[in-house]
């Protein structure tokens, strides 16, 4: 069967059972996971099933592009392991799909084809050492050439530094006053080719994700004119389109690991014996339990949405709220979830070739790269309390109720959120604010998956599991804090003195 030929399930069992295989039967994906990289021979047996096709265009061989298959193959490779899942994320959302949708029609045959036929890979370089969170201030420049453009600058904590075949690097422009334009524009770089190798200074020691390397990028290229991507608009609109896509395809992510913690954790809560009883029988560890199964209905349900609302037709860049809720909700769920695992596992949860004891590392840089979480928390209340403002609604439970993103999750909170929003709200308690809205907002897809036809006794689980985390999350919008950090603390504060 080639990649392209076949119905997806076929697709997906094929590449399932190689994952079995490689990770259960000629190896050990626990052993494996002490260790940084990945031999070789694994992965390319696991390329060989050629995963990626599904983020490729029908025209030029792949499997067309389809959200919902994008996150199959996601979560299936989430589900055996977080590194491979963003592996092909970092594939599939910032570097396929851009390709597919911003890049000239002249290079696309070459780059899908290496894809398809040579396991090649590709990332994307936007941060660098001292731009991060405020990547719009980046300082790699490009200028145009004769016949093409020259890129540098400095970037790092590349997904696959060292590794991808190919890079696309997002730079500002270099005007003649020497100053650097406002506008982003992202460069295609084939490390195959003289003028385009990428320099790697250093490489980080990451705390998880050991199997991807990361590190620290000297870029001084030159590329032809057609590797620079094309714009509907505005390069920062490009991007937003491109980092909206992706961090909607988070749930994909999210998904495989999810559950794979909810199954783990079921199966070791059944067979421990503490006292008397088995684990599953002690009420504490029933509420944990459901918290991870309550992170599985959400997350079902924004892969859901997301396969409807996220595919590369769309222009995504005006689609914030939903993107950032995705992404921040799922991201704390998975790192909540490996925090429940290893738990309920006890100390031999506290293992890295423990697969919930990884998952805390593994899981937890999800909540810092394409967006600190706390930075979408606070964008998702502004994007909010914005449009309150225009409408001149300041009553948060009136604004939800009409606003179509949270108007059905809105009836389960009608208490809680009869209050008015005041007109200056400090960071803290926009980013309490923002948690609360995307809670609402993925309540929202899950009441949308049970209209189709989901398990309706996990929908009434999760929905009683979200209403008592908003009104812990509300509890603290109310309170008055306005602590702040006394940074000469040490002065008169060592307890040896008062003894
Ligand atoms: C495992 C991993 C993989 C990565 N992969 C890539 C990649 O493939 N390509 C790439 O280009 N980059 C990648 N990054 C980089 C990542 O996107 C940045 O680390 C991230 O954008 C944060 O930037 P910074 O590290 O400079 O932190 P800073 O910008 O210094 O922010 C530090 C912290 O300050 C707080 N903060 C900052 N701004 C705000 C705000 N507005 N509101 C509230 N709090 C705020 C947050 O707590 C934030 O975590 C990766 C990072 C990691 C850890």
């Amino acid at each position: 069967m080639t990649p392209t030929n076949g119905t997806f399930s076929e697709f997906l069992k094929s590449f399932e059972e190689t994952l079995r295989l490689v990770f259960h039967e000629k190896e050990d994906i626990n052993q494996l996971s002490l260790e940084r990289g990945l031999p070789s021979s694994v992965m390319s047996e696991i390329m060989s099933k050629v995963p990626l096709s599904v983020a490729i265009p029908k025209q030029h061989g792949g499997r067309g592009s389809l959200v919902e298959e994008c996150l199959g193959i996601l979560a299936a490779a989430s589900y055996e392991s977080l590194s491979l899942s963003l592996t092909f994320g970092i594939n599939i959302a910032l570097f396929l799909e851009p390709i597919s949708k911003y890049a000239n029609e002249a290079v696309k045959n070459d780059i899908f084809d290496r894809f398809l036929k040579k396991q090649n890979m590709g990332g994307l370089m936007i941060t660098e050492p001292d731009y991060g969170s405020d990547a719009l201030n980046m300082k790699t420049s490009f200028r145009e050439t004769g016949n093409g453009y020259k890129v540098q600058g400095t970037k790092h904590w590349q997904g696959l530094t060292g590794w991808a075949d190919y890079w696309l690097i997002a730079s500002r422009k270099e005007l003649d006053s020497g100053e650097l334009g406002r506008d982003i524009d992202f460069f295609i770089c084939d490390t195959s080719q003289e003028k385009q190798k990428i320099v790697v200074e250093e490489l980080y020691d990451n705390a998880g994700l050991y199997m991807i390397p990361y590190g620290l990028n000297t870029v001084d290229i030159e590329v032809p004119a057609n590797y620079k991507l094309e714009p509907e608009t505005t390069g920062i609109k490009m991007m937003l389109d491109i980092l909206h896509r992706s961090r909607m395809q988070f749930p994909g992510m999210g998904m495989g690991f999810i559950k794979r913690m909810l199954d783990e954790a079921i199966v070791h809560c059944k067979n421990r014996i503490v006292g008397t009883g088995n684990l599953l029988s002690m009420d504490q560890v029933q509420f944990q339990l459901s918290r991870i199964q309550s992170a599985y209905t959400i997350c079902s349900a924004m892969c859901a949405r997301s396969s409807k609302i996220s595919g590369i037709d769309h222009n995504l860049a005006g689609e914030g709220l939903e993107a950032n809720s995705m992404k921040a909700v799922v991201t704390d769920l998975m790192q909540e979830s490996a925090h429940i695992l290893v738990q309920l596992s006890g100390a031999n949860g506290y293992k890295i070739s423990h697969v919930g004891g990884r998952g805390i590392m593994d899981s937890r840089p999800f909540q810092i790269f394409e967006g600190s979480n706390e930075m979408l928390y606070s964008q998702i209340a502004e994007m909010v309390t914005r449009l309150m403002r225009k409408q001149k609604q300041l009553n948060l439970l009136e604004f939800l109720k009409d606003f179509k993103p949270t108007s059905e999750a809105s009836q389960y909170f009608t208490n809680e959120f009869s209050f008015s929003i005041s007109n200056t709200i400090s960071q803290r308690k926009l980013v309490d604010l923002g948690k609360i809205l995307g809670r609402i907002v993925s309540l929202g897809y899950v009441l949308e998956l049970q209209e189709k036809g989901f398990r309706k006794d996990l929908v009434d689980n999760c929905i009683d599991t979200v209403k008592l985390e908003v009104a812990t999350l509300i509890g603290s919008f109310h309170f008055d804090n306005n602590v702040q950090v006394i940074e000469d603390y040490t002065e008169n504060s060592s307890w040896l003195k008062f003894v």
